[in-house]
């Protein structure tokens, strides 16, 4: 029996990493077993599945290498043969015709009356619970429409599927699903549970815990092969210390025997890293074109600095990028005048007496070196710390916050020398502004 699996969102506009996260598991398992993975479409509400929220989903997946093997399902075109399941399980018994609150008449499903309802989840292991504590449940509203849990079973049913890996949120409805199943007289898929995701706290992973949708980590410039990776390791694991998979080393590792049942972490720190990883494997033009890119989107022109400067610039910044968002700001200081100081650094490094005093002697010797090289401007600053007894930290920081407003970014030398003897001068000299200009 080849593998047939399928992602079965709702598409709402916004597509959740919980979401995509299934996909990928599901993705993967297919390429793994060489069997096929489907894109059902479960667009029955059709206040939130518009043609733009579901032009959306079909976008991220693109996006994320995501191919489905068949054309997208729509859930939504096929209520006939729903109802008609509906119809055959009160014929057998299994559903019955309540008026439930007066409303109408509604088809509900009958859950067994004693014992127990089991099954064993792939990645859960066995699952049960007492017939007492389930009830019947409705799957067709008295409007006539079919409620998601029959829709999904009859086109799991129909569709061939034989696993269905799904969030957990889904376990308690999988008693429902298999119910379902029995009344159909067919064989259920074998289901597999992926654990929750949650962050720092232990509780599950929203929008307020930061970039929830995948068109939010887009937007900020992550990689999708990055994303992808990541998201891969939210509940499996290769079995060894590897972190960077490629895709066809994630597909040749995956099993659902390695998902793990324990709740997913999301990190952002880990994303940010890998991201970074990716992000240097990618040849130089195309991160060069992506930095004059989001430099462009902020109104910065590479294209105002020398060559020889630009690519001292890239040759800083591409090691120190964790993400393309990042680059603008990370990177102002190189284009205009009118940079933004951080308040901490300015407090920590420059506000402390006598350091404006010292920048203006800083400028001073830099203005008598015959020539500006990373060397002179080391030797200059030393002999000038050694002259006034002080440590070479005590000048390097605040000189770094001096001349590009923040406390961390390429070594100090460097940074000195793409900026240019005269433009590091005249930031010295007017270091005073930076405690005016931050001063609360
Ligand atoms: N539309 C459901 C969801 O997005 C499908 C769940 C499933 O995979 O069966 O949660």
């Amino acid at each position: 029996m080849s593998v047939r699996v399928r992602f079965a969102p709702s598409p709402t506009g916004q597509v959740h990493i919980g979401n995509i996260r299934a996909a990928i598991f599901n993705w993967l398992f297919a390429r793994h077993a060489g069997g096929s993975f489907l894109l059902r479409v479960e667009d029955t509400d059709r206040e939130r599945s518009t043609p733009e929220a579901i032009r959306t989903l079909l976008s991220v997946m693109e996006w994320l290498g995501l191919d489905a093997d068949e054309p997208p399902v729509y859930q939504s075109t096929r209520t006939a043969r729903h109802l008609a399941v509906a119809e055959a399980m009160v014929a057998s018994g299994a559903a019955t015709r309540e008026n439930r609150d007066g409303k109408g008449e509604c088809i509900v499903c009958r859950m067994p009356a004693e014992g127990k309802v089991e099954f064993t989840d792939a990645v859960k292991g066995r699952i049960r619970k007492r017939a007492e504590d389930t009830q019947d449940f409705v799957i067709v509203r008295s409007d006539g429409s079919p409620v998601f849990h029959l829709a999904n079973v009859v086109d799991d049913h129909d569709m061939g599927i034989t696993h269905v890996i799904r969030g957990d949120d889904h376990v308690e409805n999988t008693f429902k699903h298999l119910q379902i199943f029995k009344a159909m007289g067919v064989e259920p898929p074998v289901y597999a549970h992926l654990p929750m995701i949650v962050n720092h706290m232990g509780k599950p992973y929203s929008k307020r815990d930061g970039a929830a949708f995948v068109g939010d980590f887009q937007e900020q410039g992550y990689l999708p092969d990055a994303l992808f990776n990541f998201l891969a390791l939210l509940g499996w694991a290769p079995g060894d210390d590897r972190e960077i998979l490629s895709r066809q080393e994630m597909i040749d590792a995956f099993s659902l025997e390695r998902c793990k049942s324990s709740a997913a972490r999301f990190d952002l720190r880990k994303l940010l890293w890998m991201n970074g990883e990716y992000l240097r494997n990618l040849p130089r033009p195309v991160v060069e074109a992506e930095f004059r890119r989001r430099l462009q989107i902020a109104g910065l022109d590479a294209g105002t600095l020398p060559d020889a400067t630009w690519n001292g610039v890239l040759d800083q910044m591409i090691p120190r990028t964790r993400v393309f968002g990042d680059v603008p700001g990370n990177c102002i200081y190189f284009f205009t005048e009118n940079y933004p100081f951080d308040p901490k650094a300015v407090d920590k490094r420059l506000r402390p007496d006598g350091v404006v005093a010292l920048l203006q002697e800083v400028a001073q010797a830099f203005e008598a070196l015959p020539a500006f090289t990373v060397e002179s401007s080391e030797t200059a600053l030393r002999a000038l710390g050694e002259a006034r007894g002080l440590g070479i930290g005590m000048l390097v920081h605040p000189v770094r916050v001096a001349v590009s407003g923040v406390g961390e970014g390429p070594g100090l030398f460097e940074l000195l020398t793409l900026l240019g003897r005269e433009r590091v001068c005249a930031r010295l000299r007017r270091a005073d502004k930076a405690l005016q200009t931050t001063a609360n």
